[in-house]
């Protein structure tokens, strides 16, 4: 039960339902219907959704890539909110503060997360994946205190959508893990949200930049967005990884120092192996899953070659100051990211097509 301010200052409602998005198999119907609020965890807090971003990630759970997953199940895992209910264990938080979360929510106690390193939680949980998530009016959230971030004044709940997972996970692969220089060229495979974010982030850094995507309208936006070279992999060759690859290196005068696959496909992990230069870093941000998660990657370059290959896996909630001071300095635009704004009964259909091309740039955000 949470008792929600209705209409006007001293009138409340107490609401033990709410409307989420559900399926009951993977891969079956995506229903909107009543479910009952979520409970508030002691040192957790129940969070409304004001928006959330409709991610590749929430597809793959949906066609039950991920095993974390129970059924019947709410996904949705980038979100904006507003605290409507607090544990009695957490400290720093209150009921109507504005805030979005890391799509890993850590523990704060275990090795990795005392090490600074949450975004790898022994004991993570991930709204959406683990649990409920925020494809919904209501959300709960684990260990509040280690794990909500505070939203800007004036930054839109749409707008901080992605900063729970898509932008900050492009803005720790490109700062933590790419880390290029002024003048170093990076190559982006995928420009859906994530690849557009680390086209932003890395030409903000000042990178030079190669973008490749199959999508006029990905390419397009890359360019606007600084990417100096856009590539369709349709025009290398007969388009395999090898020939994209190859157009890369020619691009770059040799090959990037750096290469995001922001997609996360073995066609598109093997061109930004194979389109590095030597001592290039890779960085894997797209997940593969399912069949692709062993994707046989081109070892005997990487050892060659003296390549670095990292995953990267969102960001912790004490890094996102950083990336925040750099978004009010109006260097990083992630306004700009958001392509389509839906309703929450629109939802269901964006996620299922999220396993297709799509024809529009940007990343569609529900707003509640
Ligand atoms: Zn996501
Ligand atoms: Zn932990």
């Amino acid at each position: 039960m949470i008792t929600e301010q209705a209409a006007g200052p001293g009138v409340t409602t107490d609401r033990s339902t709410m409307r989420a998005v559900v399926f009951e198999q993977f891969g079956g119907p995506l229903v909107l219907r009543e479910v009952p609020v979520p409970t508030c965890p002691s040192d957790g807090v129940v969070v409304r959704v004001d928006a959330t971003g409709v991610c590749r990630s929430d597809w793959h759970g949906w066609q039950g890539h991920d095993d974390g997953i129970t059924l019947p199940h709410v996904p949705g895992h980038e979100l904006a909110g507003t605290v409507a209910q607090v544990g009695p264990g957490v400290l720093r938080w209150r009921v109507g503060d504005a805030v979005t979360v890391p799509f890993v929510c850590a523990c704060g106690a275990c090795a990795a997360c005392l090490a600074g390193e949450g975004q790898v939680c022994e004991r993570q949980t991930q709204p959406g994946f683990t649990q409920a998530g925020s494809f919904a009016e209501f959300v709960a959230l684990d260990h509040g205190d280690v794990n909500l971030v505070r939203l800007p004044a004036g930054m839109s709940a749409v707008t901080a959508a992605s900063l729970g997972c898509r932008f900050a996970t492009a803005y720790r692969a490109v700062t933590v893990h790419a880390r290029p220089r002024a003048g170093d060229w990076v190559a982006v495979h995928g420009c859906g949200g994530v690849g557009l974010s680390a086209v932003m982030i890395a030409v903000a850094g000042g990178a030079r930049v190669v973008a490749v995507d199959v999508a006029a309208a990905a390419r397009e936006a890359a360019t606007a967005f600084g990417a100096e070279v856009a590539l369709d992999p349709a025009g290398c060759g007969s388009g395999t990884p090898e020939e994209v690859a190859a157009a890369v290196r020619a691009a770059t005068g040799g090959g990037a120092h750096a290469s995001i696959d922001a997609l996360g496909l073995p066609a598109t992990a093997i061109a930004s192996v194979l389109g590095l230069r030597r001592r290039g870093r890779h960085v894997q941000v797209g997940l593969l899953l399912g069949p692709a998660a062993r994707a046989g990657l081109p070892m005997d370059r990487v050892v060659g070659w003296e390549l670095e290959l990292y995953g990267s896996h969102g960001m912790a909630a004490h890094e996102y100051p950083a990336m925040l001071a750099r978004i009010a300095a109006g260097e990083l635009r992630p306004e700009l990211l958001v392509g389509r704004v839906i309703g929450l009964a629109e939802a269901p259909a964006a996620l299922a097509a999220m396993g297709e091309r799509s024809e529009s740039a940007g990343m569609t955000v529900v707003a509640l």
